[in-house]
C-alpha cells in the first residue's frame, strides 16, 4: 500500500531556527555574543528561588501562574487578569498564531523580523507575508498598505531584532489605529527592558482593544536557558490564547525564577546601564574602525561591513580568536554582523580583534 502520511500544510516550508552558536572547534574559553545573553548571568535572586524549588519537583506545578502575574502586574502597573506566561515569548507568539491564523489567513512580518513569527505561523498553516523596512527601520506604512481582508496578524519587534533600531510610540498607535478590523498587532517587546522609561507598548494596549504586547526573562533578566515569557492583551485575546496553553506549561522553578526576577529591580537598573554605557563604548570603538551601526536600542549592535565577504571573513577570523559573533544573512543582511554587548573585557576584546582583522586586510 503506498504510505499516504503527510504533515499539515505549511509545515514542510519552515527553515528551522538557526541560534546562536556557543563552540569552536579547538578554541577553550570563547566569548559567546551570539545569542543577546545577559553576561552577567541571572540575578542571583532568582538563582536562589530555582534552586528551592527543587524541594518540591516531584509536585505538579501551579497552573494559573497567578503568583508570577501578580508580580508581574505590581512591577509594571498591569492588570494580572490581562497577563498570559509561556515558554518563553516564543510559545505566546506560537499561541497568537494557532489562535488567530489558518489556512488561508495572512501573518505580516518585516524584512529584518524576528524569524519566529514567520515559523510560527506557518506552523499554523498561515501564510506569512513579508513587508519591506526603510533602511533596516520597520516601515508603518508599508504594513498598512500591505493589509487586506484576511491578514489577522502584525508582528513588530520594538526596539527589532537584529538591527536594534525602534520607531516610535506615535508611529506605533498610528498602526494599531489603522489596521484592518479583523487584525491584531504583536508588539514584541523582547528588549523594551534596556530602553529607560520605555514601557514596550502596554499604554498601547490599555487604550486599545486590537494590540498584544509579548515579553521575555531571556534577555535583560538573563533567563534565556530557563524559557519563559509573557503577554499582555485585551482579556478576551487572553482567554482565547489559555485555552490553547497547556494547564502544565511551565514548572515550578521557572516559574519561581522569573518571578525572584521580575521583582529584583535593582537588577534590571543596573544592566540596563551597563548595557547603555558599554553599547556606545562598542559603537564608537566599531565605528572608528571603518565599521558603522545604526543607534541600537537593545543589547547587541548590528555591525555593517561593505559587503558579505568581508562580514564573513570577518566572522571567521574573530571565531579563530575565540569570539562568536551572530551572521544575519538569513535576516536579509549579509554584509552585517549582530554583536551582543557583553561585559566590559569581552567588548574591549572584540573591538581589538576587529581591529586587528581590519589591519591584516591592509
Ligand atoms: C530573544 C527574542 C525573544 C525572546 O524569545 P524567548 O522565547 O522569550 O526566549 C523574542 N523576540 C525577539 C525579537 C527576540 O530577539
Amino acid at each position: 500500500m503506498t504510505r499516504l502520511i503527510e504533515p499539515q500544510p505549511g509545515i514542510l516550508d519552515i527553515t528551522l531556527y538557526q541560534s546562536g552558536t556557543s563552540h569552536v572547534a579547538g578554541v577553550e574559553n570563547v566569548i559567546k555574543l551570539s545569542s543577546n545573553e545577559n553576561p552577567f548571568g541571572a540575578p542571583e535572586s532568582a538563582k536562589a528561588a530555582f534552586a528551592k524549588a527543587a524541594h518540591t519537583l516531584h509536585r505538579y506545578p501551579n497552573t494559573d501562574h497567578f503568583s508570577l502575574r501578580k508580580a508581574i502586574g505590581d512591577v509594571h502597573g498591569l492588570d494580572p487578569e490581562r497577563i498570559i506566561c509561556g515558554v518563553g515569548s516564543d510559545e505566546v507568539i506560537t499561541f497568537l498564531c494557532q489562535a488567530y491564523a489558518g489556512v488561508g489567513d495572512e501573518v505580516i512580518y518585516t524584512e529584518h523580523g524576528f524569524s519566529m513569527y514567520k515559523i510560527s505561523a506557518l506552523a499554523a498553516g498561515a501564510t506569512p507575508v513579508c513587508v519591506a523596512e526603510r533602511e533596516r527601520v520597520v516601515d508603518v506604512d508599508a504594513i498598512l498598505a500591505a493589509c487586506n481582508e484576511i491578514t489577522k496578524l502584525v508582528f513588530i519587534a520594538n526596539p527589532a531584532n537584529p538591527t536594534g533600531t525602534m520607531i516610535g510610540q506615535r508611529d506605533i498607535a498610528r498602526l494599531a489605529a489603522n489596521l484592518p478590523s479583523q487584525t491584531i498587532l504583536v508588539l514584541d517587546g523582547a528588549y523594551a527592558e534596556f530602553v529607560e522609561g520605555f514601557d514596550g507598548g502596554a499604554a498601547l494596549v490599555e487604550s486599545r482593544d486590537n494590540v498584544v504586547m509579548t515579553r521575555t526573562f531571556s534577555k535583560i533578566y538573563g533567563l534565556g536557558g530557563v524559557r519563559i515569557g509573557w503577554g499582555y492583551g485585551p482579556k478576551d485575546i487572553i482567554d482565547v490564547l489559555n485555552r490553547v496553553r497547556g494547564p502544565f506549561n511551565l514548572s515550578e522553578p521557572q516559574l519561581a525564577a522569573a518571578e525572584a526576577a521580575v521583582k529584583d529591580r535593582d537588577w534590571v537598573e543596573k544592566c540596563r546601564d551597563d548595557n547603555t554605557r558599554l553599547r556606545a563604548w562598542l559603537a564608537e570603538a566599531l565605528m572608528e574602525l571603518g565599521v558603522p551601526s545604526d543607534t541600537s536600542c537593545a543589547n547587541f549592535i548590528l555591525a555593517r561591513f561593505l559587503d558579505q565577504a568581508e562580514a564573513e571573513a570577518c566572522d571567521d577570523f574573530l571565531k579563530q580568536n575565540g569570539i562568536i559573533v551572530r551572521r544575519v544573512a538569513g535576516y536579509g543582511l549579509p554584509n552585517c554582523l549582530r554583536i551582543t554587548v557583553g561585559d566590559e573585557a569581552s567588548c574591549r576584546r572584540v573591538a581589538h580583534v576587529i581591529g586587528q582583522f581590519r589591519e591584516q586586510k591592509k
